[in-house]
């Protein structure tokens, strides 16, 4: 999901309008705005679908009025997904005895089940199927006498995921989990602040990129005092989420300091080190593989060319919640350049591997297209565990390297040769000169090493096995 906060100039909806449309490739469901006017009071509006079609038209802007607003995008994870109601689009919203709050959640709490039942047990009344509500019943129940202190004993309690941007009658907050798994920045924009997953939409509304909040830091904006911060858990060494770098994030962004873009091409120049092959052509699978492809073929020296173009007027096929719609996607999505691929021997750099599907229709679109040879470069280690922590992955047993050795995955997909980037070479990528440190990795990075650095509690409930 993306989140994204403004506090402090006139029309504050509209910035979070544009805000999260440049967030927009973090979760395409469905999108709310909750906004606070002198006055007037809160305000908010939830709609499924994308932020252009919906938070654009002044109809909609003008009944969100004031200075201070929080948005967010949805795409299902734990929870309901595929089967997203009204209920479940955020931001959530609580009136509390020192007034009202709204949250806005990116990331999954790993204990929300946990919580719920015990929440439930105790008089707690849901409205929806979200993990991010347990929230809003935590903080009802804290006995602390203002906002953010409710918000800091709510979030001790959670485990997991979270980038949480909130808003109260005055005040703008933002914080990130323990581990900073997910990304959050602050933004200066004109005399007021702005809080957002990625910088890439503070670029859209021309705010200055100030710092990225730090994981377990806790922010707390007023018109009046600025930015006040917080460490309300017990200190520890932060685990990004390193599938941020590879692929989640946009490329136009800044993560730690390093441009995306920079960090995806650099995977492909370790990647072309890592898995040299003979070749006519580097080819990226749109739009994810291109900076590593751009990469892959500067270090090999084999030419870059676009052998497949994307239609842009689909969705990333993978937030397509059901199978079926996914399976169609493809194709429908992506086409191949038949006169410039025949004949030739064609490396494809994607970005990874989750079901196999996307792979498996470009090989054969690639051949039927008269390709001689067609040999895949992927930019992560092969995907055998699935994130508890934010990103739609699916059962393991879905995940095609959860079943099958890399051998194997390339008979399957029926490739001339199928090769990963190694976790060290994707940890010297993003920066990491010495590759992975087993003892203490620096990033998260269960979803390729099957070491959780939150113990998923519900999922292990549930019958899941590390
Ligand atoms: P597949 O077809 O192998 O299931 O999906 C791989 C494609 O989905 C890749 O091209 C990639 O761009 C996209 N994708 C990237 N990350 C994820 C993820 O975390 N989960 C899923 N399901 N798909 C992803
Ligand atoms: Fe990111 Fe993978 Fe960790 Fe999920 S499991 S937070 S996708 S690195
Ligand atoms: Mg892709």
């Amino acid at each position: 999901c993306g989140v994204f906060g403004v506090i402090g100039t006139a029309e504050a909806a509209s910035f979070v309008a544009l805000g999260l449309h440049a967030l927009q490739h973090r979760g395409q469901e469905a999108g709310g705005i909750v906004t606070h006017a002198p006055g007037i009071g809160f305000n908010s509006d939830r709609r499924f679908g994308y932020i252009r079609d919906n938070f654009t038209s002044q109809d909609v802007i003008r009944n969100l009025p004031g200075p201070l607003a929080i948005g967010h995008v949805r795409y299902s994870t734990a929870g309901s997904k595929g089967n997203t109601q009204i209920r479940d689009v955020q931001p959530f919203f609580g009136e509390f005895s020192m007034g009202g709050a709204a949250i806005a959640h990116n990331g999954n709490i790993t204990n929300a089940e946990e919580l719920r039942r015990e929440l439930i047990e105790r008089g707690s009344i849901f409205q929806s199927s979200s993990d991010s509500e347990c929230i809003i019943h935590l903080m009802a129940r804290s006995l602390q006498k203002d906002i953010p202190e409710r918000m800091k004993d709510a979030l001790r309690r959670v485990e997991g995921a979270f980038s949480v941007v909130a808003m109260t009658r005055t005040k703008l907050i933002g914080v990130r989990d323990p581990l900073g798994v997910r990304p959050l920045v602050l933004g200066r924009l004109g005399e007021g602040w702005v809080l957002s997953s990625e910088t890439c939409a503070l670029d859209i509304i021309g705010a200055e990129f100030i710092r990225e909040i730090e994981p377990g830091e806790m922010v707390v904006i007023s018109e009046a005092e600025g930015v006040k911060s917080h460490f309300p858990f017990t200190r520890v060494p932060g685990r990004f989420c390193i599938f941020e770098h590879v692929y989640f994030s946009r490329p136009d962004s800044i993560l730690g300091g390093r441009s995306v873009y920079e960090t995806r091409r650099q995977i492909g120049v370790e990647l072309a080190r890592e898995t040299p092959i003979e070749a006519d052509l580097v080819c990226p699978v749109p739009d994810s593989g291109t900076p590593a492809a751009v990469g892959f073929a500067a270090e090999s020296g084999i030419p870059f060319a676009l052998g497949i173009t994307r239609n842009q007027y689909m969705g990333r096929t993978f937030i397509e919640p059901t199978e079926q719609i996914r399976n169609m996607g493809v194709r429908l999505k992506l086409n191949v350049n038949r006169a410039l691929v025949r004949g030739k021997r064609i490396i494809l750099v994607d970005d990874s591997v989750v079901r196999g599907t996307t792979s498996r229709k470009i090989k054969e679109m690639i051949l039927d297209a008269g390709a001689a040879e067609v040999h895949f470069r992927i930019a992560s280690p092969p995907t055998a565990w699935p994130c508890f922590y934010g990103v739609d992955t699916p059962d393991r047993d879905k995940l095609l390297a959860a079943r099958m050795s890399e051998d194997e995955m390339c008979d399957y997909l029926g490739v001339d040769s199928l090769k990963f980037i190694s976790l060290d070479g994707l940890y010297r990528a993003v920066g990491e000169a010495e590759g992975r440190d087993p003892a203490a990795p620096r990033y998260c990075d269960a979803c390729f090493s099957g070491e959780y650095p939150v113990k998923p509690v519900d999922m292990i409930n549930r019958g899941f096995e590390l």
